[in-house]
C-alpha cells in the first residue's frame, strides 16, 4: 500500500496539467530528503516489485484494464535499468515490452502513431514502451531532416507541425482512458552533469562499452533543444488521465522507487479484484469436486 509521504513525494513529480509547466522547476538530483542506505533502498524497492506482483496478477485475472508505462529520457537516464529493476516481479506473461528505434521504411509509411499501437497492451496485460510516439516531437523536432523523410504531403507540414502533433497525441491518450487503458509517462530527469559522467564510465569501464555509441555524445550537443522539446511536450500532453512523472534520475535507486511506486498507486486505485464466482460456477467447481472422486 502506498503511504501518505509516498503520495506526497510522488506528487512533487507528477504533472497532470501542463499549464505553467516548467522543467527548471525540477530537480534532477532530488531524493526527497531520502538520504538513505543502499540496502535500505534496496528493500523498498522489493516491497514495490513485490506489491506491482500481486496488483498484476488481479489485473491479469480481470481482463479489464489494461496499463500503458512510456518511458522517455535522454541517452543514460536509466530507462533500460528502471524497466529492469521495476518489472523484476511481474509475471512475464502479463507484461510487454517495446523498444522503439529510429523508423524503419515500412513504419515510415504509415501515419506516425500505427507502430505505437500495434504494441499497445491488450486487456489485463502492463505494456512497456521504452520510447515511444514522444520520439516524434522530440528526436524528430530537434532534426527536422528526420520529419522530411515522413512522405507528408507538403501541405500538410506547416509551422504548427509540432503543436498538431502534440495535440493528435493528447487526444489519441485520452481516448486510450476512455478505452480503459491506464497511461503513465515517465521522463527520467537526468543533468547534463550526470550523463557526462555515465557516459565517461561507459568509455572507461570495459563491460559498459557495449552501451557507448558515439551518436549520443552527437544528441548530447542538442541537450537544450531536447529539454525545449521536452518541456513543450510535457506542457502539452499532460493530463490526469495520462500524467507525466518528471522523476529525478541523478540517483538510480531513487528514479527506480519512484516509478514502481507510482505504477502502484495508479494500480491500487482502480480497485482491482479477482473475478467474483457466480453461483452458477460455484456449483460447477462443487460438481467438479465430485467428478474428481
Ligand atoms: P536507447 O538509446 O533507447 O537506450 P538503444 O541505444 O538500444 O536504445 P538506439 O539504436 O540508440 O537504441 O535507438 C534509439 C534511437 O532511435 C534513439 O536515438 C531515438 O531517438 C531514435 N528514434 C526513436 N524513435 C524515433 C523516431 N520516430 N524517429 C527518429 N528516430 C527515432
Ligand atoms: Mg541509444
Amino acid at each position: 500500500m502506498i503511504d501518505q509521504r509516498t503520495q506526497k513525494v510522488l506528487e512533487r513529480y507528477r504533472v497532470e496539467s501542463g499549464k505553467g509547466f516548467r522543467l527548471k522547476d525540477f530537480d534532477a538530483g532530488d531524493t526527497a530528503g531520502l538520504g538513505i542506505e543502499k540496502d535500505h533502498a534496496a528493500r523498498l524497492l522489493q516491497q514495490g516489485v513485490d506489491r506491482l506482483a500481486e496488483l498484476q496478477d488481479m489485473l491479469y485475472a480481470q481482463d479489464r484494464w489494461s496499463v500503458l508505462c512510456i518511458f522517455q529520457a535522454m541517452d543514460a537516464a536509466g530507462k533500460d535499468g528502471a524497466i529492469k529493476h521495476v518489472f523484476s516481479g511481474v509475471n512475464p506473461q502479463g507484461c510487454q515490452v517495446h523498444s522503439f528505434k529510429a523508423p524503419n521504411a515500412m513504419e515510415l509509411d504509415h501515419d506516425f502513431l500505427w507502430r505505437h499501437s500495434t504494441a499497445l497492451p491488450e486487456r489485463g496485460r502492463i505494456g512497456i514502451h521504452n520510447r515511444s510516439w514522444y520520439e516524434e516531437v522530440l528526436v524528430v523536432r530537434v532534426h527536422p531532416e528526420y520529419l522530411a523523410g515522413q512522405k507528408l504531403p507538403p501541405a500538410l507540414v506547416g509551422k504548427s507541425v509540432w503543436d498538431e502533433r502534440l495535440e493528435d497525441i493528447a487526444a489519441y491518450e485520452r481516448y486510450l482512458a476512455r478505452q480503459g487503458t491506464v497511461v503513465l509517462k515517465f521522463f527520467l530527469n537526468v543533468s547534463k552533469a550526470e550523463q557526462k559522467k555515465r557516459f565517461l564510465a561507459r568509455i572507461d569501464e570495459p563491460e559498459k562499452n557495449w552501451k557507448f555509441s558515439a551518436g549520443d555524445v552527437t544528441e548530447r550537443g542538442h541537450w537544450d533543444a531536447y529539454m525545449a522539446a521536452y518541456q513543450d511536450a510535457i506542457r502539452g500532453t499532460a493530463g490526469k488521465h495520462a500524467p507525466w512523472y518528471v522523476v529525478p534520475a541523478d540517483a538510480k535507486w531513487f528514479t527506480r522507487l519512484v516509478v514502481v511506486a507510482a505504477i502502484v498507486q495508479a494500480l491500487e486505485g482502480l480497485g482491482l479484484h479477482y473475478p467474483k464466482v457466480t453461483k452458477a460456477q460455484k456449483a460447477a467447481l462443487e460438481g467438479a469436486r465430485k467428478a474428481l472422486g
